[in-house]
């Protein structure tokens, strides 16, 4: 049975409840977590405010970022631990945990290293004045996190809060919540003070609904769906705190006919079934110019149809996917790109021996001769790919901009002025060239345009979101 972490102890809720948590790979509750409620989390955010107003408050931006550095070691010290606890909570392949909980660690050793070089400025005014751009934390931060990547999210979003000097509380999503609360653990252990950084497991509709909406929080950062996202910011907006939104994607491949086939198959193909479809960044439309869709289609089917689902402990490339609601959404969308006259050109397949009870979907390749399906403008997340033809550079802009969504998106060229007109006419957050970094890259600044959200993550951009300025203004003269 798991605790919570608030003010530096492991507690329960205050009313004694508990949720069942789940195994994806065979449907059967292995070990509850305590159901946080308002209570709780109000325990929570005032142990955070305390922190900021003292131990916590007091460190130099040095000494947290030596916490944090030395958190990172004790994560890395404590890999397989951890990888082991993802994989049970999410079903992800133990490979894929273990390269999660490595990206955890290089969060907080990036932002460790930061958290001392976030520098102010001052401005030439008038005379006989003294101007000063100071940075200050924005006080207690709540982080929403989703299940997809808890290792990950989890650094993505508190390690750079802490670096500037936040007190965070964290609100993990009940399907996978192990990890974040055995490295909130290993960070008293290192000494964070109690209060910095607390975790309240629980429901999002109690726990971060409470949280999200609590007067004393100062910053709200989310990632997950829509529907939640618009809530979050709802709440922000009644008590004026920003937030920051991360809702997902519908990130598209631009194929042209002079691209490398050999490096672009297997980046496709991995971008959309890593973490079995689960991906916000995931590349789930694959635009083919005409000339070479059948030749390029039947490659990437080829080396789909490789792809297997099994157990973490099977270690292929796919898991279950992580509940009975993604297993029944990524079902429902195959059905309705069959209704919708899609034709599948590849599956991948679920290996002989996986439990009955648990949430093994089949990657599926699909093609349509057009954008029309839902398979092209909403969100699966899941293993499925909708490949189509485009004509020329024009049509393949539009096509990809054809989305509510603007997250990531992919050009696939060897001519150079058509890798960046295509990259600047993509509407979207990120864009790569010849490569597909879905997930990665801690340095890199990463968020969405359009209904993908707004606010930015990773890199040092991160650390701006986190913090806001201060001037001061001193006249000098007599
Ligand atoms: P979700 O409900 O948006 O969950 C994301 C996080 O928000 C979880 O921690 C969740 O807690 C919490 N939450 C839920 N309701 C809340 C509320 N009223 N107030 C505050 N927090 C709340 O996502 P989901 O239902 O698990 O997944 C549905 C779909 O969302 C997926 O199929 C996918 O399309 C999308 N999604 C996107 C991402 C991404 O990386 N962008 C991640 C996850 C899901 P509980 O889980 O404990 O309820
Ligand atoms: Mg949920």
């Amino acid at each position: 049975m798991t605790q919570m972490i608030i003010n530096g102890k492991q507690v329960d809720a205050v009313n004694k409840a508990t949720l069942d948590v789940w195994s994806p790979t065979d449907g059967t509750v292995f070990t509850t977590i305590p159901r946080g409620q308002e209570a709780d989390v109000d325990l929570a955010v005032t142990a955070a405010r305390q922190a900021l107003n003292g131990a916590w408050g007091k460190l130099t931006a040095m000494d947290r970022g030596r916490l944090l550095t030395r958190l990172s070691e004790s994560i890395l010290e404590h890999k397989e631990e951890l990888a082991q606890l993802e994989s049970k909570d999410t079903g992800k392949p133990l490979s894929t945990s273990r390269v999660d909980i490595t990206v955890l660690a290089r969060y907080f050793e990036f932002y460790g290293g930061a958290a001392d070089k976030v520098h102010g400025e001052t401005i030439p005014f008038q005379t006989d004045y003294a101007v000063q751009v100071i940075r200050e934390p924005l006080g207690v931060t709540a982080h929403i996190i989703p299940w997809n990547y808890p290792a990950q999210m989890f650094g993505r979003s508190v390690a750079p809060a802490l670096a500037m000097g936040n007190a965070s509380v964290v609100k993990p999503a009940e399907d996978a919540c192990l990890s974040i609360v055995r490295v909130a653990e290993l960070a008293l252990e290192v000494g964070f003070p109690p209060g910095a950084l607390n975790v309240v497991t629980g429901l999002g509709e109690e726990a971060g609904a409470s949280l999200s909406k609590h007067h004393d929080i100062n910053f709200v950062t989310f990632t997950g769906s829509n529907e939640v996202g618009v809530l979050i910011q709802q709440a922000a907006a009644l008590n004026a705190v920003k937030c920051v939104l991360e809702l997902g994607g519908k990130s598209a491949h631009i194929v042209f006919n002079d691209a490398n086939f050999k490096l672009a198959i297997p980046a496709i193909v991995k971008g959309i079934v890593h973490n079995t479809g689960q991906t916000c960044t995931a590349g789930s439309r694959l635009l083919v110019q005409e000339d070479i869709y059948s030749d390029f289609v039947s490659e990437l089917a080829l080396e789909f149809s490789k792809v297997r689902a099994g157990t973490p402990e099977m270690d292929l490339t796919c898991g279950p996917v992580v509940n009975k609601a993604q297993f029944d959404r990524v079902n429902r969308y195959i059905k309705k790109g069959l209704a919708d006259g899609l034709k599948v050109v590849a599956e991948g397949s679920i290996a002989d021996g996986v439990p009955k009870g648990g949430y093994f979907v089949k990657p599926t390749l699909f093609s349509s001769p057009n954008h029309d399906s839902d398979l092209l403008t909403q969100e699966i997340f899941g293993p499925v790919l909708v490949a189509l033809p485009f004509k020329d550079e024009a049509d393949a802009i539009r096509l990809s901009n054809a989305t509510d969504y603007g997250l990531l998106g992919a050009v696939w060229t060897e001519n150079g002025g058509r890798q960046q007109r295509v990259a600047r006419g993509m509407k979207c957050g990120q864009v790569y060239i010849n490569g597909f970094g879905a997930g990665g890259g801690v340095e890199l600044p990463f968020g969405g345009v359009k209904k993908s959200g707004h606010g930015r993550e990773k890199g040092f951009v991160a650390l701006e979101e986190m913090s806001t300025t201060k001037t001061i203004v001193q006249y000098y003269g007599e």
